[in-house]
């Protein structure tokens, strides 16, 4: 969500007459996002904005320095007094307000409309923009997350907003689409009116664009319906990918962190949704070391990965966050070792599993969309965001094509483009 906001803020801004520079010390402007999400992530924002009091021009100036995100929504005072130096602290769950108050205080925007219609091209360095954001803040609380507290209540853009802008996108170029929120599923849930919900935001998503793939992000297991698989994870023009956090295999711990499913409601999804997408790219999060978790919950966590076999995961060790209900009830009484222990064994056996998994492509044909191309090498990926690596030959940027598959890695395939 952070890319999203940062691709939306950087092309805005690159069609002002804005130029991306390579030395901070030539930019007139330096935002920086921040992530609370863990407490390293948190730490390098510390750090990154302690690194800024250093940076002046060789005549005594500096560039306008803003702090957004996350980090900042939980303590804007602290920080203003802590780093003196930064100009301003922007509140990025109101985009709107963002782009006002730098109109306000940046110079060269005062009398650009940052709102206005732009093209962003493809090639100015910047990642094609492909995200829209369908939905701000989040109405759960699991008990490890700070992100509540960070973001704030679910509030969601009105469809007709998130529409124009993935049309914007289309228009721009952008070669797919990716709709985002904290939990996507609940879409529309807030707002009572039924026409809202997740299923016409995605229809109505591929009724009124031509995107040929649209995925969603992020999918709390508890709101995956099979309402959902039937209408949405089944459709041709959205990805088969289904990013599914289950966090951890154990019954009591899922209960402990406040996810309101079971390993056993998880499993019944995931064979429902593979029934109705035989292609699905099965990804998901999964959280070790959490306070009340004990071996015997570890191992049902591997071995759910195992059984469940997914494609591929994003693994952590629990990071306790202040002010969330897991430290203020739990503390954090696993000794960090043990918890690198179990990470470490999960991350290790998950690779093997993963890319086991992946080989059943080896051979096969995908469409991919090309990403970068570097010489004589490009990197496209493919519906499931698979990064692919393969001769450039032909190829250009943004742009699909087809590739055959020669070799799976863990995180990534190797490939020639067939024509
Ligand atoms: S669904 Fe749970 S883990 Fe995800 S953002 Fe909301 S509170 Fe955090």
């Amino acid at each position: 969500m952070n890319v999203a906001d940062m691709d939306d803020l950087a092309a805005r801004l690159d069609a002002a007459g804005g130029q991306p520079v390579d030395d901070p010390v030539r930019a007139d402007l330096i935002m920086v996002n921040t992530c609370t999400v863990r407490a390293k992530a948190e730490e390098k924002a510390y750090s990154f904005f302690g690194e800024l009091k250093r940076l002046r021009r060789t005549d005594g100036t500096r560039p306008l320095l803003v702090g957004m995100g996350c980090v900042v929504n939980k303590q804007r005072e602290e920080l203003a007094k802590r780093f003196p130096h930064l100009d301003l602290w922007l509140d990025f769950s109101d985009p709107d307000g963002v782009l006002a108050a730098l109109r306000q205080s940046f110079a060269p925007l005062t009398a650009l409309d940052l709102d206005a219609e732009f093209t962003p091209a493809l090639d100015t360095g910047l990642s094609p923009l492909r995200f829209v954001t369908a939905i701000r803040g989040c109405n759960h609380a699991c008990a490890y997350c700070v992100v509540p507290r960070a973001r704030g209540p679910q509030r969601d853009v009105p469809l007709d907003r998130i529409v124009a802008e993935a049309q914007r996108l289309e228009r721009a170029g952008a070669p797919d689409l990716a709709v985002l929120g904290q939990n996507i599923l609940a879409y529309g849930t807030t707002s009572g009116d039924k026409r809202r919900r997740f299923v016409e935001l995605l229809e109505t998503l591929l009724g009124e664009t031509g995107f040929r793939w649209i995925t969603y992000l992020t999918s709390l297991p508890g709101d995956l319906t099979e309402e959902i698989c039937e209408r949405i994870v089944a459709h041709p023009r959205v990805t088969p990918l289904l990013h599914l956090p289950l966090q951890s295999g154990s019954d009591r711990v899922l209960a402990d962190m406040r996810r309101g499913y079971d390993l056993g409601h998880y499993r019944r999804l995931v064979a429902y949704a593979r029934q109705c997408r035989p292609d699905l790219y099965l990804t998901t999060d999964l959280l070790v070391g959490f306070p009340t978790e004990t071996e015997e919950d570890y191992q049902a966590t591997l071995n759910a990965a195992e059984e469940l076999g997914f494609d591929d995961a994003f693994m952590f060790a629990y990071s306790e966050r202040p002010g969330t209900l897991a430290a203020r009830k739990y503390g954090d009484p696993l000794p960090r070792g043990e918890k690198l222990r179990r990470l470490n064994e999960l991350i290790a056996r998950q690779r093997a599993w993963g890319k086991a998994r992946n080989r059943r492509y080896v051979g096969q044909r995908l469409a991919v969309i090309v990403e970068r191309i570097d010489g004589a090498a490009a990197v496209a990926r493919t519906a499931f965001n698979k990064p692919v690596h393969l001769p450039a030959a032909g190829l250009k940027v943004g742009e699909y094509a087809l590739t055959e598959i020669t070799s799976a890695k863990v995180s990534s395939f190797a490939g020639n483009a067939v024509p």
